[in-house]
């Protein structure tokens, strides 16, 4: 069979890792959460002490870490210097400050060379999430959806993967969520933004299998078709 190569963009808090994943496993596809590198190379600056509010000494040493994305979807891993990263990443401190970072033009070129090297590399292709994946990361993509939700279940949905206190402030959830969108829509360089050839899916009044039958019926009619 022929490698296919799907895109799936939105906003956090729609469903895109779990449909990503699921979607990936089903089909014997690879999964890469480009989010995670992002927020990896946002650790790194953090714990390396770089000031990220300063893009220009962002940039200076964006080049240094060495990150690298496991990609089997049942168990996807993410590693920074030869250092597991996956528990680091998903703190509230990283979560708060990777818009910042993501948005520095030098950290998105090094980042979205990366994806590119990883996604030819796929031998049977590949399920790529993020939020420019179908607009400049991989435009040629076979498949591309873009998911949506309204900003309430994206809050709850969020809520509900943060653990303990963290979960227990649903407004501010909802608040700091709003924020990160507003600064990934709104940036220069490549930000959230649905392809025009990408299929949108609003998964709002959706359960999470009927999304990844949407999405595998539109990968196996790609692939049909091919
Ligand atoms: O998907 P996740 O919420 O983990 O993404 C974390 C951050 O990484 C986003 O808020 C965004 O700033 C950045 N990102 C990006 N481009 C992508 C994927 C993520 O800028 N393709």
């Amino acid at each position: 069979m022929e490698s296919v190569i799907v895109a799936i963009d939105g906003p956090s808090g729609t469903g895109k890792s779990s449909t990503s994943k699921a979607v990936a496993a089903e089909l014997g596809l690879s999964y890469l959460d480009t989010g995670a590198q992002y927020r990896a190379i946002t650790w790194w600056m953090l714990t390396n002490g770089i000031d990220v509010d300063d893009p220009s000494a962002i940039a200076t040493v964006c080049d240094k870490p060495v990150i690298e994305s496991g990609t089997d979807p049942l168990a996807p891993t993410i590693s920074v210097d030869g250092v597991d990263a996956s528990g680091p990443i998903r703190t509230r401190e990283v979560t708060s400050r990777v818009s910042a970072v993501s948005a520095v033009p030098e950290v998105r070129a090094r980042i979205t060379e990366l994806q590119r090297t990883i996604a030819s590399a796929a031998e049977k292709g590949i399920v790529v999430e993020g939020r420019d994946i179908g607009t400049t990361v991989l435009p040629a993509a076979d498949v591309k959806i873009f998911l949506t939700a309204s900003p309430e279940a994206r809050a709850a949905r969020r809520s509900g993967e943060l653990k303990g206190k963290e979960a227990t402030d649903l407004a501010a959830t909802r608040e700091a969520l709003i924020k990160r969108d507003a600064a990934d829509s709104g940036r220069k360089t490549s930000p959230l933004a649905k392809a025009d050839d990408a299929v949108e899916v609003d998964t709002t009044d959706l359960t999470l299998k009927q999304v990844i039958e949407c999405v595998v019926a539109l990968v196996e009619e790609k692939r049909a078709s091919k």
